[in-house]
């Protein structure tokens, strides 16, 4: 857990994308100029020299550049920003250093280009393997551009490489959910993200909620289960919520979040966990800018909190429950000093009854019935 480490994950926000999809209420533009561009990385490469400071005597394990879509600004000035951030802070040689891509914005130079600057873990969205799918997500790739892409990662030694895909889209079936699952793991990348499609406020699909044809809830359960059995049978463990890897290809970075690690994020609308703090920058990206050139970084910063034991306690039991390992509770005693069994025995008996959730003797954790409606478990035992 952060206080007792000296290791870091670095996230680095890229707010920018091609075109922005029917589903996406993460922070990120669609269509932004080359000024407005340019003055966010400024900001940004400055921001880097600031906190570069601060974290002098961390040794940084894991990088993860995310958004958006941070190919999205070009090979050269993806490598300036690298450049920098090596500068700035001490990285390891063996850092897990990830960049998230849109298939469409990947070509072969500049996936090499990738690689040369020590990118070495991928993360593409491909969401459906499907063409009327796709279309209805509004993403601006095909199937065939997204297996263009990573091949061409591939090519150029790109030895990890995650797919994100989604479940729960409109017009889906579990038939052809099956599909996507299937030719994913004829590819073999080491990892592989499945989300349930989410209807955010805010959104296109939340504008058109009336009109879109999602699947039933049933079907909906069915495919996460599905998803589950079926890559967990191709040698893919289910170790978080969401995600799914080949032995020793979890990723370090995200674990860290649930680890309840230290990690800093840098740019606009990225959280931290560091120095004893949880704190969280503007979403605006003119704010953003503004206030680095005015030499007012903190007025960036909209939510902060002081992490007390108690306020860790309850994220961490949060967090580590979305880990398959779940809570270790030998590990949570040495941490907090008392029984997990004493604090949340009765709370969890429901729930240990209707096959949501295993205790035993050493932990503390989900079944996968209980994975799939881990956000109201949680919220019913830490009082959320
Ligand atoms: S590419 Fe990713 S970040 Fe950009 S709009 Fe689509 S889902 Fe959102």
């Amino acid at each position: 857990m952060y206080f007792n480490s000296k290791s870091l994950g670095l996230y680095c926000h890229i707010p920018f994308c091609l075109s922005k999809c029917a589903y996406c209420d993460f922070c990120s533009v669609a269509g932004a100029g080359r000024r407005v561009k340019a003055q966010y990385l400024d900001a940004l490469r400055k921001e880097m020299r600031i906190m570069g400071k601060k974290a002098e005597g961390y040794v940084v394990d894991s990088v993860f550049f995310g958004g958006g879509t941070p190919t999205s600004i070009g090979e050269s000035e993806l490598k300036r920003l690298i450049a920098e951030l090596y500068d700035c802070f001490y990285v390891l040689d063996d850092a897990e250093f990830t960049v998230e891509a849109n298939p469409a914005t990947v070509n072969k130079r500049f996936a090499n280009t990738l690689k040369e600057c020590g990118v070495n873990r991928v993360s593409l969205g491909l969401q459906s393997a499907h063409a009327n799918e796709l279309k209805k997500l509004g993403r601006i790739h095909s199937l065939e551009d997204f297996e263009e892409s990573y091949h061409l990662l591939r090519d150029a030694g790109i030895e990890n490489i995650n797919v994100d895909v989604m479940f729960g889209i409109p017009d889906q079936t579990a038939e052809s959910f099956l599909n996507t699952l299937k030719y994913v793991v004829s590819l073999r990348p080491e990892h592989i993200s499945a989300y349930g499609l989410q209807i955010e406020p805010g959104t296109p699909f939340f504008e058109h909620r009336d009109t879109l044809v999602l699947p039933g809830e049933d079907e909906e359960y069915s495919m996460y289960v599905y998803a589950s059995e079926f890559l967990s049978e191709n040698g893919y463990g289910h170790y978080e919520i969401s995600n799914f890897a080949l032995p020793g290809f979890e990723c370090k970075h995200n674990k860290k979040y649930w680890n309840v690690d230290s990690y800093l994020g840098l740019g606009c609308a990225a959280h931290s966990l560091f120095g004893g703090e949880r704190f969280g920058r503007c979403e605006d990206i003119q704010q953003y800018v503004s206030a680095i050139k005015h030499g007012a970084l903190d007025s960036t910063v909209v939510s902060r909190e002081v992490m007390t034991l108690e306020a860790m306690e309850s994220e961490y039991v949060m967090l580590r429950m979305r880990l398959g390992e779940g809570v270790d509770k030998k590990a949570y005693k040495a941490l907090f000093g008392f029984d997990f069994d004493s604090k949340y025995g009765s709370k969890l008996k429901n729930f240990v009854d209707g096959g949501f959730v295993i205790s035993d003797d050493l932990s503390c954790r989900f079944t996968t019935d209980g994975m799939y409606v881990s956000n109201s478990v949680l919220s019913s035992i830490l009082d959320l």
